[in-house]
C-alpha cells in the first residue's frame, strides 16, 4: 500500500521509529504499514524464561478447569453490586509514570462506582497467571431476576433455536444488546483500560435519555484489564510469558480461559480488543487472508461501518495526532494485519457470534520510549491514548445501540447456517466497498468428526472442544462409519451445530495459503485435529448412523490392566503419560526404564499408579515376567528455554532450573545437571572464559543436551555437540507439516504431523534421523522459499527434522529443528519431547 497516505508528521516519524525497532525477521518483505509485536515469536530464542510462578508447577495437565467459578447466571437481576478486595498500593505499577489508572486503583473505583450507581455490577472472572483478580464489570439499566432470566433464556433461544428466535417478537423488542470491550490484552498497552473506566462512568451517571435508552436496550460487559501482571510491571505479556492474545484456540492461560468463558457466557453482538500503538489509531476488520471458516458476510457488513464510525469519532477529537485512521481492510495489502488464525480474541470472539474488531491506539509510550521520554510527553500520549480508546469505545456502543435489530437478526442467522449446515455464501465483488476476490474464503465442512475415545488425548480434546462451546456427543454403541468400525463411546462432533466455525476452525487440518500472500501477521498453522494426539477422522458427507448421547465432560481414560503382584509399564505416549512418571518420581518410586518409552513401574507401587491413573487418565499394563531395564532417576535439567517451552514442561511434570547466557556468566553450576536444554538466550560464544569452560566440561563428563531453533543450532555448532549443519528455513515460515518418524527416541510413537517456526533440517552424517519432513511437508501454514528460491519446503523435503546421537564425551543429544512445545498448543508432540529428555538425562 501506499504509506504516505495515512503518514503525516509527528505519527510518520513514530511509525519509522516502530518499525526500525521491530525485530529483525530474516526473509520477510519490508515495508509493513504496522508496527509487528510479536507473540512468543522470533523473540523467544532471543530471550531466555525466568521462572517467576513457582505455582504454576501445581497445575496438573488433563483438567479443562473453567477460569473460575463465575457465571452469568445466578438467580439473580442487575446490579449485583459486590465490594471488590483492594489490593495494597504498589508503588512500583508502571502506570504511574504514564498518569494512569494503576491496578490497584481499580477496585476502589469499580466499588465506587458500584455504589454510586444502579447501572454499574463488578465482579471477579478469575486470577491472572501472577494470581491478580481479573475483573468483568456490566453496565446496564437494572434488571429484576426474572427479567435477567428472561435475557438468559433469550440469549440461549439465539444460540439453540435461532429459527424460534428469530420468530419472537418480545423477544426482538426486549433482548439487550450484548457488547464486551476488552483492554489492557497487553499489559503494556494500558489506556484501554483507562478508556474503559472513563465510559463506564459515563454511563454510570448520565442522565440524558439517549443513554438511559441505551442501557435499557443494551448490556456492556467490560473486561476493564485482561492482564493485570502484564499492566504492573510494563509488559507485553502475563506473569507466564505468554502472549495472551496468541493464546485463543489453545487457552493455556487462565487469562485467556476467563475471556473464553466471558465471550461464551455474554454472546456478545460487538466486541473490541483495545490495544496499541501503531502511530496512526488502527482499526480493524482485518486485510485478507480472512479465516475461511467464518460467516464473513455478516461480518463484515457490520464490521466496516463500525469502524468507519470509530474512525469519525477519532477524527471528531480534533487533534493532530488523531486526523486519520487506519482500516486494514481498507488501507493495508493482503498479509499484513490478518484475521486468519483464531489466536487474537477479536477473531476468536468471531466465532461465538461477535463482529470482533481490534483497536491499535495510537502513541507509543512503551518499551524505549516509556524509558527514554520526558514524564510530561508520556503523559501527554497517554492522554490522547485514553481519549482514542474512550472514542472508539463509545462509537462501538453507538454503533450497537443505532443496529441493534439488524446485529440481533445477522447473530440469529450465524447460528441459523450453523444448525441447518448450510454453505456459507458466495460474497459477491463490492458487497462492501473495497470487497475484492482477494476477499473472498470459503470452506467445505464436513458432515461430522469421530474421535475415537479411551486415550488422555481423546479426552483432554473432547474437554477442550467443550469448554470452548462446541457440542460433541458419544456414541451408545459400536458402529461404521466411512468404512472404519468405531466402538461404543467414540466421540461425535456433529457439525451441523451453531458454533460449527468453531469446532472446525479448531479440528480440520488448515490450509497452505503460502502462495496468496507474501507474508502474514502471526502464524498460519495450527490443528488440533492433527497436533493434540488424539485420532481425529473427518466425517466428509454422512452423520454416522448410530446413537448418541449429549456429553460434558470427557470420560475418564485411566487403568491399571494387569494381575495384581505384577510389575507395571507405562508406555510414553501422551504428555500425561510423562507427567504420571514425574509424579511416581517425585514420590520416591523406583523406576526404570527398558527403552526410549517404555518405563517400568515396581508391583509394589500399585496403590500411587491407580492414583494417577485415576487422576491422569493414563493407562499401566502388566510389565514381561521379568523384565530389567535402567534405573529412571528424576532428571536434574537446566534449561535456556522460552516462556511457552517453560509452561509445557511444567505441564509435564518437570523441574527446569532456568539459565541463560547471562546466569551460565554470573558462575551457575552444571556439575549435578543431566540434561542443558538450549532454545532461547543461551550463545556458546558470548560466554566468559569460565562459563565455556564450565560447558566444555560438562559435555566432556557425558552430560545431555537438547537444543531447538536457531539459538539451539548456534549452540550445537559453536560447543560441537553433534556433528550436523543446521540449515535454516525462512525465519517468518510456519506451520503443520508431515514427518516420517524414523528413530528409537523421539520418532518411535510420534504423530505424522509436527509443527514448524522458523523451521530448520539437518544435514550431515555421524547421528540418527530421528524424523524426517514428509515429501511435500507444508500441510497448512506459510512456508515460502526466500528470494533466492531456497529455505523453503521443496528444500526441507525428505531433510532430517530431528537428529539424535552421542556427543564426544559420551554423553546424549537430541536436536529439533521443528517445534514441539510452541505456545503449548501442540500438546501431541510432547511425550516425543520428554522421551528425548529423559533419554539425554540417562
Ligand atoms: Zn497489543
Amino acid at each position: 500500500m501506499d504509506l504516505s497516505r495515512t503518514l503525516t508528521g509527528f505519527g510518520a516519524a513514530l511509525l519509522a521509529t516502530a518499525l526500525l525497532a521491530a525485530p529483525a525477521e530474516a526473509g520477510a518483505p519490508g515495508d509493513t504499514p504496522s508496527t509487528r509485536d510479536f507473540g512468543n515469536g522470533p523473540e523467544r530464542n532471543e530471550v531466555a524464561a525466568v521462572d517467576s510462578i513457582a505455582s504454576q508447577s501445581a497445575r496438573t495437565l488433563p483438567a479443562e478447569e473453567p477460569a473460575s467459578t463465575w457465571s452469568l447466571r445466578k438467580r439473580k437481576g442487575y446490579p449485583r453490586q459486590t465490594s471488590l478486595p483492594v489490593w495494597p498500593a504498589n508503588p512500583e505499577d508502571r502506570s504511574i509514570k504514564l498518569g494512569l489508572v494503576p491496578y490497584h486503583e481499580i477496585a476502589p473505583k469499580l466499588n465506587a462506582l458500584q455504589q454510586a450507581s444502579d447501572r454499574v455490577s463488578a465482579e471477579i472472572i478469575g486470577k491472572s497467571a501472577g494470581g491478580r483478580d481479573l475483573y468483568l464489570v456490566t453496565v446496564t439499566a437494572p434488571e429484576s431476576a426474572g427479567e435477567t432470566a428472561r435475557q438468559d433464556h433469550w440469549r440461549e433461544l439465539i444460540e439453540d433455536h435461532p429459527a424460534a428466535a428469530k420468530r419472537d417478537r418480545a423477544l426482538r423488542a426486549g433482548y439487550k444488546a450484548p457488547v464486551w470491550i476488552n483492554a489492557n490484552i497487553h499489559g503494556n498497552e494500558w489506556e484501554g483500560t483507562d478508556g474503559a473506566l472513563r465510559v463506564i462512568e459515563r454511563l454510570a451517571t448520565a442522565t440524558d435519555p439517549a443513554t438511559k435508552d441505551f442501557l435499557e436496550h443494551s448490556r456492556v460487559y467490560l473486561t476493564v484489564t485482561n492482564n493485570p501482571d502484564g499492566r504492573v510491571a510494563g509488559t507485553r505479556a502475563n506473569g507466564a510469558g505468554f502472549d495472551v492474545n496468541r493464546d485463543h484456540a489453545t487457552s493455556t492461560q487462565p487469562e485467556s480461559r476467563a475471556v473464553r468463558d466471558v465471550v461464551i457466557g455474554t454472546q456478545p453482538f460487538v466486541m473490541l480488543d483495545e490495544h496499541g500503538y501503531t502511530g496512526t489509531t488502527l482499526i480493524e476488520p482485518a486485510t485478507a487472508p480472512h479465516g475461511q471458516n467464518y460467516e464473513y458476510d455478516l461480518y463484515i457488513k457490520h464490521a466496516l461501518p463500525n469502524a468507519l464510525g470509530m474512525e469519525k469519532a477519532v477524527q471528531q477529537l480534533g487533534l493532530p495526532e488523531t486526523a486519520a485512521a487506519d482500516i486494514p481492510f481498507r488501507d493495508y495489502a493482503p498479509g499484513d494485519w490478518d484475521d486468519w488464525p483464531p489466536i487474537f480474541t477479536p477473531m476468536y470472539a468471531m466465532y461465538h457470534g461477535a463482529i470482533g474488531h481490534t483497536v491499535e491506539i495510537p502513541l507509543r509510550v512503551n518499551n524505549a520510549d516509556y524509558n527514554n521520554l520526558p514524564v510530561e510527553e508520556l503523559r501527554r500520549r497517554a492522554r490522547i491514548n485514553t481519549d482514542v480508546a474512550a472514542a472508539t469505545i463509545e462509537a462501538a456502543l453507538t454503533y450497537t445501540g443505532t443496529n441493534r435489530a439488524t446485529l440481533l437478526a445477522d447473530q440469529i442467522e450465524q447460528f441459523r447456517r450453523g444448525w441447518a449446515g448450510e454453505p456459507s455464501p458466495t460474497i459477491p465483488d463490492g458487497f462492501v466497498p473495497g470487497f475484492g476476490p482477494e476477499d473472498r474464503f470459503s470452506t467445505t465442512f464436513p458432515r461430522a468428526y469421530v474421535i475415537p475415545a479411551g486415550t488422555p488425548a481423546a479426552a483432554r480434546l473432547v474437554d477442550h472442544l467443550i469448554a470452548n462451546d462446541v457440542r460433541v456427543t458419544r456414541a451408545r454403541h459400536d458402529f461404521t462409519a466411512n468404512g472404519k468400525r468405531y466402538q461404543d463411546g467414540t466421540y461425535i462432533v456433529d457439525m451441523h451445530q451453531p458454533k460449527r466455525g468453531l469446532a472446525n476452525v479448531l479440528l480440520e487440518a488448515g490450509r497452505d495459503i503460502s502462495d496468496l500472500v507474501p507474508q502474514m501477521y502471526d502464524i498460519s498453522g495450527w490443528s488440533h485435529g492433527l497436533l493434540w494426539g488424539a485420532r481425529v477422522d473427518a466425517s466428509p458427507r454422512t452423520l454416522p448412523h448410530v446413537r448418541t448421547s449429549p456429553v460434558t465432560r470427557a470420560t475418564p481414560t485411566g487403568s491399571v490392566d494387569a494381575p495384581r503382584g505384577r510389575d507395571l509399564t507405562l508406555s510414553l505416549r501422551d504428555g500425561n503419560d510423562v507427567r504420571a512418571v514425574n509424579e511416581l518420581l517425585a514420590q520416591g518410586v523406583k523406576l526404570r526404564r527398558t527403552d526410549a518409552s517404555t518405563i517400568v513401574v515396581p508391583a509394589e507401587a500399585r496403590p500411587e499408579a491407580t492414583a494417577l491413573a485415576k487422576t491422569l487418565g493414563v493407562r499401566f499394563t502388566a510389565a514381561p515376567r521379568g523384565v530389567k531395564g535402567d534405573v529412571l532417576d528424576q532428571p536434574v535439567i537446566a534449561g535456556a528455554v522460552s516462556a511457552d517451552e517453560l509452561f509445557a514442561l511444567k505441564e509435564m511434570g518437570f523441574t527446569v532450573q532456568t539459565v541463560s547466557t547471562a546466569v551460565l556468566n554470573a558462575g551457575f553450576d552444571l556439575s549435578g545437571v543431566d540434561t542443558l536444554i538450549v532454545s532461547s538466550g543461551l550463545s556458546y560464544t558470548a560466554l566468559n572464559a569460565t562459563a565455556r569452560a564450565t560447558v566444555d566440561a560438562f559435555l566432556a563428563r557425558g552430560g545431555g543436551v537438547i537444543t531447538r531453533g536457531a539459538t539451539g543450532a548456534a549452540f550445537n555448532a559453536a560447543a560441537k555437540v553433534l556433528p550436523a549443519t543446521a540449515v535454516a528455513g525462512r525465519g517468518d515460515a510456519n506451520g503443520v507439516v508431515t514427518v516420517n518418524n524414523e528413530g528409537p527416541v523421539v520418532g518411535a510413537g510420534s504423530p505424522a504431523h509436527s509443527f514448524v517456526y522458523s523451521p530448520i533440517w539437518f544435514t550431515g552424517t555421524g547421528f540418527t534421523v530421528e524424523q524426517r519432513y514428509g515429501a511435500d511437508p507444508l500441510v497448512a501454514g506459510h512456508w515460502l522459499p526466500t528470494s533466492a528460491g531456497v529455505n523453503g519446503p521443496a528444500q526441507a523435503a525428505g531433510q532430517a527434522a530431528v537428529i539424535s546421537g552421542a556427543t564426544a564425551g559420551g554423553g546424549n543429544a537430541v536436536l529439533f529443528g521443528t517445534e514441539p512445545l510452541f505456545r503449548a498448543h501442540p500438546k501431541g508432540l510432547y511425550a516425543g519431547y520428554a522421551r528425548a529428555l529423559f533419554w539425554t538425562a540417562g
